[in-house]
């Protein structure tokens, strides 16, 4: 039996939420003059500059451009939503080497104002293009990255994406360059880019220990966890950190555990599972994750660009294996991870299981994991065929009892969540989602999730698109289970 708490979304957010837990994340919002929003953490004001994190690193803005910066120290906030947290989330930091080490001043402008100069980068690349001297290749790398850094920091990953190969086209041997471009591309799932860029930086400088790190993440999200192990094991040689010695530990109990795994495969998915495992069951896994692929594919309007990794465990191994607490069922840490033990084939509720963490994947990826947890929680009941009749007479008393769901209490982690409150906070996720899915339809959802990967915090992304705040949204909620199951 699979208790509705057992779920969690990402793996490294299980075994390293305690700590990103306690020291609290806290959000600042930046307001430039021209109207743009930035969401960020840490942000500081020194000697005319405004300073933040973001997932690229720090960055900086004239003083000038800012309007003004609301602290927000009350109370730890997404570590979903935003930009910036969202690096928190990330289990590998940015890298450190630059595409663009000393800034020049008149590349620099291409970011001016918060917006970019898009004459003047044109102006480098046709100069460059022309006349590709050395200082002209690196005034256009140092403009095109900047830029690239700032879509970053406002969420347009697309944009960023093709700053940094315009970069490249020009300058292709630049290993900042390529270790920042494949940084992007590890952040988007798309690990296949990703580490060719990182091939190419490693057959440039063999012994970078940041290419050895990113290579290692690479291919941990293509499911090769045995080459994972040597290039994490190499930039441990290289220069040791603790980030890259978490990593390498689970990849290693990952490998040593699947070297004796059967695979799988089929068009979307890598499936792995141990001897124990029915082969037919394996079979019917990969069947039943085809058919639901298309169909979570169709409703969401999305197709992930890599393969999905898929393990199967017995009972005793997925608690070794995740140090996933006794309560849990299935996880999802960008690979699906299920519990098999004692089936032979495919059950109905092996099904939804399934279909719940595809579900999860899609939306993971969709956003660029920037999904709130309710709305992942919501998405995810609602594609594998939950309804709320059972608990819409007691959702729609609590409401009217002032005792209705708050959703912005609950976009983060629900791992401490005692097993009540996490039932209900299951409970209300799904109502939430299915009146969206019922009265506003799927293009609405659709248009949700985009915004959300456009880096919009989860409640602007309701707002944008149904007109409604967090408490408007619980209203219209409180009302559709009236009409539909009263
Ligand atoms: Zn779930």
């Amino acid at each position: 039996m699979r208790c509705p708490a057992a779920h969690s979304l990402k793996l490294f957010a299980v075994l390293c939420l305690a700590s990103a837990v306690s020291s609290g994340v806290f959000a600042d919002t930046i307001y430039l003059k021209n109207g743009r929003k930035i969401y960020a953490t840490r942000v500081t004001q020194e000697n005319g500059q405004v300073t933040y994190e973001t997932p690229a690193g720090r960055l900086s803005f004239p003083l000038s451009i800012v309007d003004r910066v609301e602290h927000d120290d009350s109370a730890p906030i997404s570590t979903v939503g935003t930009p910036a947290d969202r690096a928190a989330n990330l289990p590998i930091a940015p890298p450190v080497a630059l595409a663009a080490p000393a800034a020049d001043p008149g590349a620099s402008a291409a970011v001016r104002d918060g917006s970019i100069d898009t004459d003047l980068l044109a102006k480098l690349e046709s100069e460059a293009e022309a006349n590709p001297t050395r200082s002209a290749v690196a005034r256009l790398v140092t403009a095109e990255s900047a830029a690239a850094r700032f879509e970053i920091s406002v969420g347009d990953f697309e944009r960023a994406a093709s700053h940094y190969n315009v970069a490249l086209r020009l300058d292709p041997e630049n290993i900042g360059l390529l270790l920042e471009t494949a940084y992007l591309h590890l952040k988007r799932s798309e690990y296949t880019a990703a580490s060719d860029l990182l091939d190419r930086a490693r057959r440039i400088d063999p012994d970078s220990a940041e290419t050895a790190k990113l290579s290692g993440w690479a291919y941990y999200g293509l499911n090769r966890a045995a080459d994972a192990v040597t290039q994490w094991t190499r930039a441990m040689e290289l220069n040791p950190d603790e980030e890259t010695r978490k990593a390498l530990e689970k990849a290693e109990r990952d490998a040593q555990e699947e070297a004796e795994y059967h695979e799988g495969e089929t068009t979307h998915f890598r499936l792995k599972y141990n001897g124990a495992a029915a082969p037919e069951l394996a079979r019917e896994v990969l069947k039943t994750l085809e058919f639901e692929f298309d169909d979570i594919s169709a409703t969401l309007n999305y197709v992930p660009p890599e393969p999905i990794g898929v393990i199967l465990y017995t009972n005793q191994t997925f608690m070794d294996i995740t140090r996933a607490p006794s309560w849990s069922g299935a996880l999802n840490d960008g690979r699906i991870r299920v519990p098999v033990e004692g089936l032979s084939s495919m059950t109905d509720e092996l099904a939804r299981v399934l279909k719940h963490e595809l579900t999860h994947s899609f939306v993971a990826q969709k956003t660029g994991e920037r999904c709130p947890v309710w709305l992942q929680e919501g998405l995810a009941q609602f594609m594998e065929g939950k309804r709320s009749r059972t608990n819409a007479t007691s959702l729609f008393a609590a409401y009217e009892h002032h005792m209705e769901f708050s959703l912005s209490s609950f976009e983060t982690s629900w791992l401490n969540l005692p097993r009540d409150a996490a039932s209900n906070a299951y409970a209300w996720s799904l109502a939430v989602v299915e009146t969206i899915m019922t009265e506003e339809g799927v293009g609405d959802m659709e248009r949700i999730l985009d915004r959300l990967a456009a880096g919009s915090s989860a409640e602007d992304a309701i707002h944008a698109v149904l007109h409604s705040d967090y408490p408007e949204l619980m209203l219209s909620t409180a009302q559709f289970l009236h009409k539909a199951y009263e």
